[in-house]
């Protein structure tokens, strides 16, 4: 069931691995079905060399189980996964990793600010959530604020969630996330201050073109 998801689902987990945002088995994805309603998301801990199609379970926005070929255990994070599902109706696709960069700021509890035009295709600056403890109700949610006001968000201590309208999206923003921290960090080590944040009337100039 809803094989056209899982498929997409390994494309991007294939891509985030080639791509260096996810490494040791860490990461997940998950995408909504819009007709079902039912959710398609990872295994945990597999080795990603020998994930097929039928690795990918399909379960439901309570977090039972609809359907799961191998008898494998739904990624570690799922709460994470369905607080974000529950508290934005508007999305059908979250990623997460601990993509380097991203998550150097996550573990100083620093909030990425825009300081690239890049920004503009998160909502500006990506927020950091509270720290949680990995694959508890806490964790789960403290992404609800930050999730208010931006489509990615760091996890303090921890890593990245984005969400967005495919799975596809999400991990475009995922990237963009990634590369802007970088950008960020070097900007700091290079002028050995803060870089300068752009200031939003710049943002509206571009986005009213
Ligand atoms: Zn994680």
């Amino acid at each position: 069931m809803l094989e056209n998801l899982k498929e997409r689902i390994l494309k991007i987990a294939d891509r985030a691995e080639r791509d260096g945002l996810i490494r040791h088995g860490s990461g997940n994805f998950s995408m909504k079905d819009e007709k079902t309603g039912y959710i398609c998301i990872t295994p945990t801990g597999q080795d990603r060399n020998n994930s097929d199609i039928d690795s990918i379970l399909v379960i439901d926005i309570d977090g039972n189980i609809i359907e799961n070929k191998k008898g494998l255990k739904p990624t570690s994070e799922t709460l994470m996964h369905l607080s974000a599902y529950r508290n934005r109706e508007d999305i059908k696709s979250v990623c997460h990793t601990h993509a380097v960069y991203a998550t150097i700021f996550a573990v100083q509890n620093k909030e990425i600010a825009p300081v690239v035009f890049e920004n503009l295709m998160l909502g500006g600056r990506v927020p950091v959530a509270k720290y949680g403890t990995p694959g508890t109700t806490e964790l789960a949610n403290s992404i609800i604020e930050p999730l208010k006001v931006s489509d990615a968000c760091l996890l303090e201590k921890h890593g990245v969630l984005t969400v967005g309208n495919s799975i596809e999206e999400a991990y475009i923003k995922m990237q963009y996330v990634e590369d802007i921290a970088k950008i960020y960090l070097y900007s700091l080590l290079l002028g050995q201050k803060e870089p300068e944040i752009i200031p939003q009337r710049e943002f509206d100039k571009v986005l009213n073109r």
